[in-house]
């Protein structure tokens, strides 16, 4: 028998995994419905084979694919994000659960920033967020303004506009959001919904242990969140990847070093970002990753955006 605390993103995508092969598990999560915070973009053609497995139709779940994407006013052409319903995604998985707590031989801890189960990571950094979803009347495409400390984003979602920002220094967070208005020309709305989150910005690498006596993490609980905040499809993989090493637990750390390598690297630019002194010679294997997955740019853009970028109205 297999418990997993949190039906997020990794545990509801384990739980179908791991019963579709015949596994004995239950879960369990303290809300009543899925999680609302964002988390709404997603590397679309990864996370459609993902969920393919489990039976998963992805595209019955998005809500737009942008053309472009915006960062201090340079423009990058969209190479593989689309907008998914997350909230809807995980409402229909979650269908299929009666969350129950069930003595097990193993127990996941997939419970994301939170990592209630697993030991707490010494000097372990989670970001506060603050989101909220309005209208707008504006071309339907991602819109970024970034500084040194954090970023303030804007989601197209169909209807309305998922806007929020992340900041290492929680007070800047309003500064943010109000840089981006400016920056775009997004008007104040009322918003439908606001909340507070929180998000571990730390490479797996620095989350270790991920398997403590029978307790073992899976998605943003053992650090699977690329540089710039990315966790949905790091989340999907590090489930698959606990999957395949259920049965010999010792190749579990290695792989996810090894396959979700990327984070580490953009983890570590982010740091460099943090200090103050990006660091550039990193840029190139960053580049060639996210230039076929995310969105299609070249070094020369990172200069503009961190020497000269300075948003364009
Ligand atoms: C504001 C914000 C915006 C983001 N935007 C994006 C984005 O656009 N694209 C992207 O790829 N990623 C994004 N992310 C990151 C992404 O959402 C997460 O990294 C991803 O959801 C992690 O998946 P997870 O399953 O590990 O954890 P989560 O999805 O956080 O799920 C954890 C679950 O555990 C439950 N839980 C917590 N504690 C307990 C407990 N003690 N017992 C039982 N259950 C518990 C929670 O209720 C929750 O359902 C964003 C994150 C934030 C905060």
């Amino acid at each position: 028998m297999i418990q997993i605390y949190g039906a997020g993103v990794a545990g509801t995508f384990l739980y179908y995994i791991l019963t579709k092969n015949g596994y004995r598990c239950s879960i369990f999560d303290f809300r009543k419905s899925p999680d609302c915070r964002c988390g709404w973009g997603i590397a679309y053609k990864e996370a459609k084979d993902l969920y393919s497995e489990i039976d998963l139709d992805l595209d019955e779940f998005i809500l737009t694919v942008p053309e472009k994407v915006f960062v201090n006013g340079v423009e990058f052409k969209n190479r593989g994000i689309a907008i998914f319903d997350k909230i809807g995604l995980l409402s229909e998985l979650w269908k299929g659960f009666v969350f129950r707590e069930e003595n097990a031989k193993i127990i996941v801890d997939a419970t994301g920033s939170s990592r209630a189960f697993l030991p707490k990571i010494d000097g372990d950094r989670v970001v506060p967020t603050l989101q909220f979803k309005e209208r707008q009347r504006i071309d339907e495409n991602i819109y970024i303004y970034f500084e040194r400390h954090g970023y303030a984003w804007a989601f197209p979602l169909g209807d309305e506009w998922h806007i929020g920002a992340g900041s290492v220094c929680e007070e800047k967070i309003p500064y943010l959001i109000k840089k981006l208005r400016q920056s775009y020309g997004l008007e104040e709305a009322e918003s439908s919904c606001s909340c507070r989150a929180k998000i571990r910005m730390l490479p797996p690498s620095r989350c270790k242990p991920f398997v403590s006596n029978n307790i073992v993490g899976v998605g943003e609980a053992i650090g699977c969140v690329s540089g710039a905040g990315e966790g949905n499809v790091p989340a999907l993989k590090s489930a698959k990847i606990l999957f395949q090493c259920l049965e010999n637990l010792e190749e579990y750390e290695k792989r996810i070093l090894k396959e979700l390598g990327w984070i580490e690297r953009e983890q570590k630019f982010l740091d460099s970002v943090l200090r103050g002194f990006p660091a550039f010679h990193l840029l190139f294997r960053i580049i060639l990753h996210e230039n076929k997955r995310l969105v299609r740019h070249s070094i020369f853009d990172f200069l503009r955006i961190f020497i000269a970028g300075k948003p364009r109205p």
